[in-house]
């Protein structure tokens, strides 16, 4: 049998540094046959330039936009953001699909072997279908007026039903400020145990919804002509006040957490979902309002924090690599292998993929990439 033998300057197995001097050897598609010291690894080793590591999980993204690569202005604040998609959804189908297809390729090329990908409409089926990557396709529903509910869901559960023809899919809530406790009661009962996303905390504009009432979430509703007059504000953030909606999940990822707090966190321990990671997309904040996800969170989650990159509406490009480099920049102190588990196993756990991706344990083909000075190589 044909083995492929890497060395480099150092070698990150998903979970920390394998001793110095160690060789991955792998078969010839990729699936791994061990990590020994280079006195046992014999001939043909391939020297790499760069530190060697399993494919990156990126837990947060959404395909279906990424037409408006370039269209959305930085730095305008949620709600312009907000705003500013929604009017760019309009365009033509095969433009969205062929800006799909092409971010597809552009994230194999980047050393990412896993995505988390929200969607609200079918148009990334066709690129799935054929991609080199692994898919969870998050069907992701909204509707703040619980009369709209039904109908909202049953429109989500026939996308569903086309992505779970290709692959793991959920149905899943758009984010605390967007669903009525109707539609989160039919998310919650629809597939008790299965793995869900939202977003989370993305400004202070959310917890200020929940909080005091007093927010300019309100102009959006204004803006796309909803009345919300009959909400009142409950008093606590906005993760606290949604979170029991979702007690049926046996795993969350909860996206963004720019304005999570420690007593967000105190609460959410206390709630009975499993398992909770947290999905920090430090390039989308830094587009949209020049924030960045908090220091305390990523600190003491060194085993539930993952990343996204979230779509080219916020981004100016989806590569793992450069949102680890942003947080390298902001948080000097952070390892960089907390931030290499974070984007290979941590992201496999949070997506359900481990058994196969995320580190280089015998018999999974997680794929092998280099990592050198912030650039990828694609190695396997
Ligand atoms: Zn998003």
């Amino acid at each position: 049998m044909a083995y492929r033998k890497f060395r480099g300057t150092k070698l990150f197995t998903g979970k920390s540094w394998a001793p110095q001097d160690s060789v991955l050897i792998t078969q010839s598609n990729g699936q791994v046959e061990a990590i020994v010291s280079i006195a046992e690894a014999g001939d043909d080793i391939q020297p790499v330039d760069g530190i060697i590591s399993p494919g990156f999980i990126n837990a947060h993204c959404h395909l279906e936009l990424s037409h408006m690569a370039g269209k959305i202005p930085p730095q305008t604040g949620m709600i312009p953001f907000l705003l500013n998609v929604m009017n760019h959804r309009q365009a033509a189908i095969e433009a969205i699909q062929e800006a799909s297809y092409q971010t597809d390729q552009q994230m194999h090329l980047e050393g990412i072997v896993a995505v988390g990908d929200i969607c609200n409409t079918l148009h990334s089926l066709e690129t799935k279908k054929s991609s080199r990557l692994n898919y969870h396709s998050f069907v992701e529903v909204s509707g703040f007026i619980g009369a709209t509910a039904q109908n909202r869901f049953e429109q989500a559960r026939t996308v569903w039903e086309k992505f779970r023809e290709i692959g793991p899919a959920s149905i899943t809530p758009h984010a605390p400020y967007s669903v009525s406790p109707e539609l989160f009661q039919l998310i919650n009962d629809f597939d008790p145990g299965t793995l869900l996303s939202m977003h989370n905390q993305e400004s202070e504009a959310e917890n200020d919804f929940f909080i005091s009432g007093q927010s300019p979430l309100r102009d959006l509703f204004t803006s796309i002509g909803v009345n919300i007059d009959f909400f009142q504000a409950p008093g606590i953030t906005s993760l606290q006040a949604v979170l029991p909606h979702l007690n049926k999940a046996a795993k969350l990822i909860l996206v963004h957490n720019v304005v999570t707090s420690p007593d967000d966190l105190a609460f959410l321990q206390q709630q009975p979902i499993n398992e909770t990671f947290f999905c920090v997309c430090p390039g989308a904040n830094q587009y949209i309002n020049q924030s960045m996800p908090p220091g305390f969170l990523l600190k003491s989650q060194l085993d539930k924090i993952v990343i996204g990159t979230d779509s080219l509406a916020s981004n100016y490009q989806l590569s793992i690599t450069e949102e680890l480099k942003l947080l390298a920049g902001c948080y000097p102190e952070i390892p960089l292998e907390h931030l290499l588990q974070w984007a290979t196993l941590n992201g496999a756990k949070a997506l359900n993929m481990d058994s196969h991706l995320g580190s280089f344990e015998k018999g999974k083909t997680p794929g092998v990439i280099a990592l050198n000075d912030w650039k990828v190589t694609r190695l396997l």
